[in-house]
């Protein structure tokens, strides 16, 4: 009991020096001791959020035999369940590299595949993506293929051939060979059921006056980790621990088509893409907005898709359905990973804006490793760290057995 009180003493000097914004639960040494006559359950950690962010990491854990609950708010709406799940290594605009893509890009494809195994079930598509080129690009295209080592992921000559009769003739067409898919949905379905088989998760929201923290352990009702990791997703910024973190989501809409006469298996990249995603079905997206952050669909957004969809083809579609979901994404658009400065039992795992697919796998193998002691590196421009600046970054020399 000393030992506890100890710690609250020192824990709220601690965080008086300069965090006012710190929730602090000063649970009284007789309501600890009684709570604790009643704990039913210790895993490793506890997640908060089962969107892309938390499936990757709970499936990290377990890789790593680590044991974890999982609370998920069926309420909340999810990024993940609205997410077109294109995978695209490239940036058109300045025909470069995407960001990490090198390491990202393989631990994807074997995450994915390894889902794959564990869930027995087809989740991840990879395909090509159809990008139209005029005169001008055919000559930025070849220029850039080579110039930034992009040969691996899109081939260097144009396709002058590449010809869908449905699809509106252009001077010449860039492939991209290394692209495709992640059906999110399925996986975020078939991980749940998974997570439900393990006895692992909890579909409520998490309420954060019922969180105690401790110096050694976490508790949360009759549950005691040793860490806690929230992956949220937008609803993050709510998040009373990270309130000085810079988040700056965005707003998009996807509207889903049928269109038996398309008959194409490529992506296509223009003013939007438009991804074939089974049975004559293609979803067309996506809107970017930042001003009015809801999950509402509008008409605005479903007339601009539709237009910029008929400068692609001229057949007609028949409209299946239309979502709109807000991306978690931070200031600088780069990931936030990693435990709380000021209280390593707490860690997050969010921001993965609009590249989730490509980049989830590769930051969730980092974090995981962090949290279970193989590693001490977490990217410099992920760390959470980037938004504490009296705190050095994890050391980058560190990487053990990676
Ligand atoms: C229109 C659109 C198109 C997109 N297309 C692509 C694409 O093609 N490719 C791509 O890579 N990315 C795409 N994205 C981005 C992708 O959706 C995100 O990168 C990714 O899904 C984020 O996953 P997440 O787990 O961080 O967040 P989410 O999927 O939002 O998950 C957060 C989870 O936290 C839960 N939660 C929050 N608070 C609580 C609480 N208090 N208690 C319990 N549970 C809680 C929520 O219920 C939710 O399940 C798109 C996004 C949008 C909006």
């Amino acid at each position: 009991m000393a030992d506890i009180a100890t710690f609250f003493v020192k824990t709220k000097l601690h965080l008086s020096q300069n965090l006012s914004y710190f929730p602090v639960f000063l649970t009284t040494a007789k309501q600890i001791h009684r709570n604790s006559l009643s704990l039913l359950m210790n895993v490793d950690y506890l997640i908060v959020g089962l969107g892309l962010a938390g499936t990757l990491l709970a499936n990290e854990l377990f890789r790593q035999n680590k044991t974890v609950m999982v609370f998920d708010n069926p309420e909340t709406p999810k990024a993940s369940l609205v997410a077109a799940g294109i995978i695209n290594p490239v940036v058109f605009r300045r025909m470069t590299k995407s960001w990490l893509i090198d390491d990202a890009f393989p631990r994807m494809e074997k995450t994915y595949r390894q889902l794959e195994d564990l869930l027995k079930e087809d989740l991840y598509y990879p395909g090509r993506m159809i990008r139209f080129l005029s005169e001008e690009g055919v000559v930025f295209w070849k220029e850039k293929v080579f110039a930034n080592r992009l040969e691996t992921y899109i081939d260097a000559e144009p396709d002058l051939n590449f010809r869908n009769s449905n699809i509106t003739n252009h001077y010449s067409f860039g492939c991209v060979n290394k692209s495709g898919r992640l059906d999110i949905q399925k996986l975020i379905s078939e991980f749940l059921e998974f997570l439900k088989r393990k006895n692992s998760l909890k579909k409520v929201k998490f309420d954060f006056g019922k969180l105690t923290i401790k110096a050694d352990l976490v508790s949360y009702n009759d549950i005691t980790a040793k860490k806690i990791i929230f992956c949220e997703g937008p609803s993050a910024d709510q998040n009373p621990y990270f309130q000085n973190l810079k988040f700056k989501h965005s707003k998009g809409e996807i509207i889903e088509l049928k269109i038996p006469e398309l008959n194409m298996n490529e992506i296509i990249s223009d003013e939007v893409f438009v991804m074939p995603a089974g049975n004559d079905r293609y979803k067309v997206g996506a809107t970017y907005t930042w001003d009015t952050l809801n999950w509402e669909t509008t008409d605005s957004a479903r007339e601009e898709l539709l237009a910029k969809f008929k400068k692609i083809t001229s057949v007609i579609p028949e409209m299946i359905s239309q979502k709109a979901g807000i991306r978690p994404t931070m200031h600088d658009r780069k990931p936030v990973i990693g435990v709380h400065p000021e209280c390593p039992r707490i860690g997050i795992f969010n921001g993965l804006g609009s590249k989730g697919v490509l980049l989830g796998p590769y930051f969730a193998r980092q974090l995981a490793d962090y949290l279970v002691g193989i590693s001490d590196f977490i990217h410099p421009e992920a760390d959470i760290k980037r938004y504490f600046p009296s705190f050095p970054s994890s050391d980058q020399g560190v990487k053990k057995g990676i």
